[in-house]
């Protein structure tokens, strides 16, 4: 029986069952498609606000494997996602009726501890890289969630523990192999190639699928000191003012975080307190353990904590502080912007905008940029400007779909409110649905995005990879190309 399938241009169409036969006998991993087994769980992504069923998921298990999905995809003209981690908060690694090229199960990993390098496959995930970079004492700066994969989190650019003493995730990028639309292997590097390594950095999955990421390695762990305390949110103003104080002279080994929510339900807090607001603030010391516990301190000293975690502990531990509070298939809707300061009429925004967040999970996170990260020029790689002091990450976290509305609303609501305190610039890992298309790549790129559309023409001209923070090809007209899925978007 043929199979229905969605074209590139999202149009119903049919494969042969012959030539999907064909296509499965070529590949070294599975060809999944519905009814068969593990075809559900392949399907799923960790957002549980997305839920969409590929025609086809082909199980990539080497180069070769996604070489013959990508000529598949492009001669069968078929609608294309890519799949690292599966992560992406809008969604991205999945879609509806065309073929999933699915990385998750490409988990090499390569250490070189002399020449400080890893060499990474696209399935691998944080966790499982910081395990092996930590058997040197080493590490890749990533992110502060250890199941998020690193081929998502390093294209989009990469914020976690270690950005104002190492930068960005793909700051770190020394080279790449990867696999263009026309289905050639091509390496990029400073040595060839380097107007794709410089798309690549921030650029997200737009000029190819790549099957390696080689990466700098630095010397971090394998203990650190870890801040991470929750204070009453009725002094948020002036823990905030606190921490704007500190940050002006706070060395690069620190990178923190103040998130404004509300107190879990949940027994390691004082019953009094749950449910009511809370302003925690966390960061790690990229450094020496007892350093690191006298330059935290003063973060652990804002005020009376409701409670205090902070500790030394394993650098893979830190890595995974946060990864409870984001079970899979829970329902999420990420926006993020820029802010220029801190002031208080910042603050109060912020504090009012929190308490009024529909769901007690959801939070508003306050990312301290600078150090390292700003120190790379906004045209030396694809990501873009980087002199913010603030990324605001809006997180609307829930769990029941009657309850999708208010909180896409609430996250909408805060960052058109916050737009008045920002110069422009979101960060496409945190982009909600995209739903602004082109207007958000270039609202985040801003100088950068002519470049990209260039680079986007030079590989990519007929946006066989669409599915993604998409830099839309000059010949691809002016269709947007919505990656927006579940029901309130
Ligand atoms: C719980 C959680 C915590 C997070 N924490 C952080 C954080 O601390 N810091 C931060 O910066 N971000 C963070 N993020 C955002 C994260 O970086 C993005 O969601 C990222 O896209 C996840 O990557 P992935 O590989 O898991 O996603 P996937 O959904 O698998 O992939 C995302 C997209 O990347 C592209 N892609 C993936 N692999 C490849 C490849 N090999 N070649 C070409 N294109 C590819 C595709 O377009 C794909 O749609 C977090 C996300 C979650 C869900």
């Amino acid at each position: 029986m043929d199979l229905q399938v969605t074209t590139s241009g999202g149009a119903a169409s049919a494969l042969e069952e012959s030539v999907v036969r064909a296509f499965g006998a070529r590949l070294r991993g599975e060809l999944l498609q519905a009814g068969d087994e593990g075809y559900e769980e392949a399907r799923k992504v960790w957002n549980g606000m997305i839920d969409r069923r590929p025609a086809l998921i082909a199980c990539a298990s080497s180069v070769a494997d996604v070489i013959n999905s990508v000529n598949f995809a492009r001669e069968n003209d078929l609608l294309v996602a890519v799949r690292g981690g599966g992560h992406n908060v809008a969604g991205t690694g999945t879609v509806d009726g065309g073929l999933l090229i699915d990385l998750s199960r490409m988990k090499g990993i390569k250490i070189d501890p002399e020449r400080r390098t890893a060499h990474v496959e696209p399935g691998v995930t944080i966790g499982e890289l910081d395990k092996k970079t930590q058997a040197f004492s080493l590490a890749v700066p990533l992110g502060v969630v250890s199941e998020t994969g690193i081929a998502g989190l390093t294209l989009g650019g990469g914020l976690g523990w270690l950005r104002r003493k190492h930068g960005l995730s793909s700051d770190n990028l020394l080279s790449v192999d990867l696999v263009t639309p026309d289905g050639k292997f091509v390496s990029a590097s400073e040595e060839v190639n380097q107007d794709l390594l410089w798309g690549i950095k921030g650029g997200g999955g737009n000029f190819g699928i790549v099957t390696c990421f080689e990466y700098g390695l630095h010397a971090v762990g394998p203990e650190v000191m870890f801040a991470f305390v929750f204070y009453p949110g009725e002094q948020a103003r002036e823990i905030l003012r606190s921490v704007n104080e500190y940050m002006a002279q706070a060395p690069d080994e620190v990178s923190p975080l103040a998130f404004l929510g509300r107190v879990p339900h949940d027994e390691t807090f004082p019953e009094e307190r749950q449910g009511e607001p809370f302003i925690a603030v966390a960061a790690m010391f990229a450094g020496e353990v007892e350093e690191g516990e006298k330059v935290l301190r003063p973060l652990r000293e804002l005020a009376v904590p409701i409670v205090d975690f902070s500790a030394t502990m394993p650098y893979v531990e830190a890595q995974k502080v946060l990864d409870e509070d984001y079970p899979a298939g829970g329902r999420y809707y990420w926006k993020s912007q820029n802010v220029n300061d801190l002031g208080d009429e910042t603050i109060a925004y912020l504090i009012e905008h929190a308490e009024a967040a529909p769901s007690d999970h959801s939070t508003i996170d306050i990312w301290y940029q600078g150090g390292a990260m700003a120190r790379v020029g906004a045209s030396e790689s694809a990501f873009g400007d980087r002199s913010a002091p603030i990324l605001l990450g809006i997180e609307a976290n829930w769990d029941e779909p009657r309850d999708d509305e208010a909180n896409v609303e609430w996250a909408r609501g805060v960052v058109a409110s916050m737009r008045r305190f920002s110069s422009g610039g979101a960060y496409l890992n945190f982009p909600g649905f995209m739903e602004e298309g082109q207007r958000l790549m270039r609202d985040s790129y801003g100088e950068n995005y002519g470049r990209l559309v260039e680079l986007k023409d030079e590989y990519d001209p007929d946006n066989l990879f669409r599915l993604n923070q998409n830099i839309r090809p000059t010949a691809d007209g002016s269709v947007e190309h919505p990656v927006t899925g579940g029901g309130a978007a």
